[in-house]
């Protein structure tokens, strides 16, 4: 049991935390020394907002193109109804295809396709208590998933360390939590045939950015450390297709499966 095609999205993963921490990131280091497994530095070449990078890597289409801009617009909660396109599932289920995806964080609460998920935190985990529970649930639905039928296609998306950085950038308790990332994306491997890893954006200290996403002090007062980067993270095993921009994603996706 597994799937064709392996999907790990990881919010706001950056290579500058990965590569000091090598030592205690064991799946890492392990998809770094594999042959099996290509790794590379993806350059965004659109705006690093979490919102509409998702929306891209999963449309193929630009952000102009998806019209996904924010989270919420106007005080209105942006919803899947509201994005006027089709995603990579939508697609693929036409064709008859297997597919599923869990926790993908377009939207808030994070989107799911043929999967019921209740995200932790309502898909904005604040706390240690909603980090852990995100990491344990996200990984448990998605072995479940995955050990229950053979799919063409699963996307599975952790967003726990977006949070984190923002609030504790260059703290110990961000390199704690790549680790708890690290063991969770080293029990999935195992059920991809062809697999992609890659987050959104990278991250960086506040104002190190090209782009600012968010005001240095929130709406409720706390201190931001970090912010996103516009280089993210991309490690795949058996995709051909070179990918140069979050949108080659779903075209990889497409030709693959
Ligand atoms: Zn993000």
């Amino acid at each position: 049991m597994g799937s064709k095609i392996l999907v790990i999205g990881i919010d706001a993963a950056t290579w500058s935390v990965i590569d000091k921490n090598l030592d205690r990131l064991k799946t890492f280091k392990m998809l770094k020394d594999s042959d099996d497994f290509n790794r590379k530095t993806l350059t965004l070449d659109q705006k690093p907002y979490s919102a509409p990078c998702w929306a891209s890597m999963f449309t193929g289409k630009t952000e102009e193109e998806h019209g996904h801009h924010e989270f919420v617009i106007n005080n209105e909660i942006q919803t899947r109804k509201d994005i006027k396109a089709d995603f990579i599932w939508d697609i693929l289920d036409r064709e008859g295809k297997k597919v599923k995806a869990l926790n993908v964080p377009f939207i808030v609460p994070p989107y799911n396709f043929n999967i019921e998920f209740k995200a932790p935190g309502m898909g904005v985990p604040t706390t240690r208590d909603e980090w852990d529970a995100e990491i344990e649930k996200v990984t448990k639905k998605s072995i479940e998933t995955l050990e229950k039928k053979e799919l063409d296609l699963f996307i599975t998306c952790y967003v726990s360390l977006d949070k984190i950085q923002h609030m504790h950038w260059g703290g110990s308790i961000v390199d704690e939590y790549y680790e708890k990332i690290d063991e969770a994306i080293g029990k999935l491997l195992r059920f991809g045939e062809k697999i992609i890893i890659a987050s959104d954006h990278g991250f960086c200290a506040f104002g190190d950015a090209k782009v600012q996403t968010l005001p240095k002090v929130t709406s409720n007062g706390s201190k931001l450390r970090g912010d996103h980067h516009e280089d993210a993270i991309l490690i795949t095993k058996g995709i051909k297709k070179e990918i140069n921009n979050l949108r080659d994603v779903f075209k990889a996706v497409k030709e693959e499966v």
